[in-house]
């Protein structure tokens, strides 16, 4: 059979199984990707072998096929925002329906090759340019919280510094990044003709994980997730570019000037954008002194929903494994309700409330394991601080040393200073909601991959090349 055949038979077969679904003839709903071919592998050597090919074919075209293939993923994420979030929340079955295309348009402000300019010296002795070259075949890991919007912020920096990438994505979203994939590079071979440029496992393990970690031909990585991930990425010995986990935050003065309404809008707007699960969000909220009635009481006004001691407890059981009993040793998340519904967490205290509450608040103490532990729940707990120097000492040991993000309300100027410089995390922000760090009400891009294990902060184009010096002595400046 030839491979045209073959090719438009698996096209009439995914459309039939398409319409199939569609009438609810089968039960489990399958994504159709094409294993093999643009793209999608079913083995690591096969996939850096073919990233490898479409690094080289991207050299050959030059620079302006990057700025296409940019501008190109960018509008597929706008165009697809819908369909692709809509899979991604039927698969990964975590966050919020609504707020998934947003995380996919977000994708917009990520930054492209217009980032990346070379660096000219000109003297007595001649000239000197510095030029950002690429590292060649980057292996991407992507988290379950973001895989499309991670991977395509990662395709537009990684490809606009030159490089080709292969994902090993999180199991939990790995069909609707092959999807997503695939379609891409279709659209990359039929606008410019490079093919495989961007691939994937699509049935991504911990054997993928090293093969494709220890390759002789893999360059670099771009690790994107939890403290497992990013230690086993470091012990590979391969350069890594670390995106890891963090615990953040936000600590509201006491300071008669603030407005309260805002400041609780604020955190429920970051606090509750995808039930908790950007890796930035707000997740403890510490309140000094007299601020702390007024954010609870503003908290409610703005629509969170305020939990009793009992109902929180009943919650804490069923969403921490506390394998030394309640209180003692340290609580294992229960990955089921990672950015559950504050609907369904209340249901589990015998608490009925309505779908649309953004947000579940409950007063504890510094040690509660909603304050210590990541747990990426629409569920902030809010601690009660003496004075600022004690909120501080809170906020950062609840961060652990993520050197993450953390978020400040004051209207006191040396205190939102002397925060940022003991916080000494990679976003850092003042007087608004923590997405305001990533060019969301505040000024700046974004990424998906906050570099904070490893220092690169939030990642650009740049973070993705090597830095090349080409120098010629004596000679063509026009410059005396
Ligand atoms: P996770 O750590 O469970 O998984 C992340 C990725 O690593 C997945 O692809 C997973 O398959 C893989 N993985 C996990 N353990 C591994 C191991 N031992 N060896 C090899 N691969 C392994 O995290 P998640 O639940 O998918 O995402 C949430 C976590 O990611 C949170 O800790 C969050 O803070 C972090 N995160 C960080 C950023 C950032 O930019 N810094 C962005 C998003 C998420």
């Amino acid at each position: 059979m030839s491979q045209l055949n073959e090719a438009a038979i698996r096209d009439v077969v995914s459309e039939v199984l398409a319409q199939l679904q569609s009438k609810g003839s089968i039960g489990m709903p399958t994504i159709q990707t094409r294993p093999g071919k643009h793209g999608v592998f079913d083995d690591a050597d096969q996939a850096v072998a073919a990233a490898r090919s479409g690094f080289e074919q991207l050299q050959k075209k030059g620079w302006a096929a990057r700025t296409t293939i940019v501008n190109l993923v960018k509008k597929m994420c706008v165009d697809s925002a819908e369909r692709w979030g809509d899979i991604e929340y039927n698969e990964t079955k975590i966050g919020r329906r609504a707020h998934k295309p947003l995380k996919l348009q977000g994708v917009q402000n990520v930054l492209g090759p217009e980032f990346l300019v070379p660096q000219g010296m000109s003297g007595d002795f001649g000239i000197t340019m510095d030029e950002a070259a690429p590292w060649g075949v980057i292996v991407g890991v992507t988290p379950l919280t973001h895989s499309v919007p991670t991977i395509a912020g990662n395709i537009i920096n990684m490809v606009a510094a030159g490089n080709s990438v292969v994902f090993n994505p999180h199991p939990g979203g790995a069909a609707v990044a092959a999807l997503a994939i695939n379609e891409i590079n279709e659209a990359i071979k039929a606008e410019i003709g490079i093919s495989n440029l961007v691939c994937t496992i699509e049935k991504p393990t911990l054997d993928s994980f090293n093969s494709l970690c220890s390759h002789e031909d893999v360059d670099l990585l771009c690790i994107t997730g939890g403290p497992g991930v990013v230690d086993a990425a470091m012990k590979t010995g391969k350069r890594a570019i670390c995106a890891g986990p963090g615990n953040p935050p936000v600590v509201v003065d006491d300071c008669n000037a603030l407005d309260f309404d805002r400041v609780a809008r604020d955190i429920i707007t970051g606090g509750g954008f995808d039930n908790n699960l950007l890796c930035i969000a707000e997740k403890q909220i510490i309140a000094v002194a007299d601020s702390y009635q007024k954010t609870l009481d503003a908290m409610v006004r703005q629509g969170a929903v305020l939990l009793n001691a009992q109902q929180l407890e009943a919650i804490k059981k069923e969403v921490f494994d506390f394998k030394d009993g309640v209180g003692c040793g340290s609580p294992v998340l229960n990955r089921k309700w990672v950015g559950a519904n504050p609907d369904a967490l209340a249901r589990i205290a015998g608490l009925n409330i309505d779908s649309s509450v953004e947000m579940l608040i409950a007063e504890t103490d510094a040690n509660d394991p909603f304050v210590q532990e990541e747990q990426m729940m629409p569920l902030l707990p809010i601690v009660r601080a003496n004075d600022f120097s004690q909120a501080l000492s809170i906020a950062k040991q609840s961060e652990h040393g993520d050197k993450h993000s953390a978020m400040i309300h004051s209207m006191n100027v040396e205190r939102l200073t002397q925060m940022g410089q003991e916080m000494d995390t990679t976003i850092y922000v003042k007087n608004g909601p923590c997405v305001a760090g990533l060019g969301m009400g505040g000024e700046g891009f974004i990424s998906y991959s906050i570099a904070t294990t490893t220092g690169e902060g939030i990642t650009t184009p740049r973070t993705f090349t090597r830095y090349r010096r080409c120098t010629l002595v004596n000679n063509l400046n026009i410059v005396r």
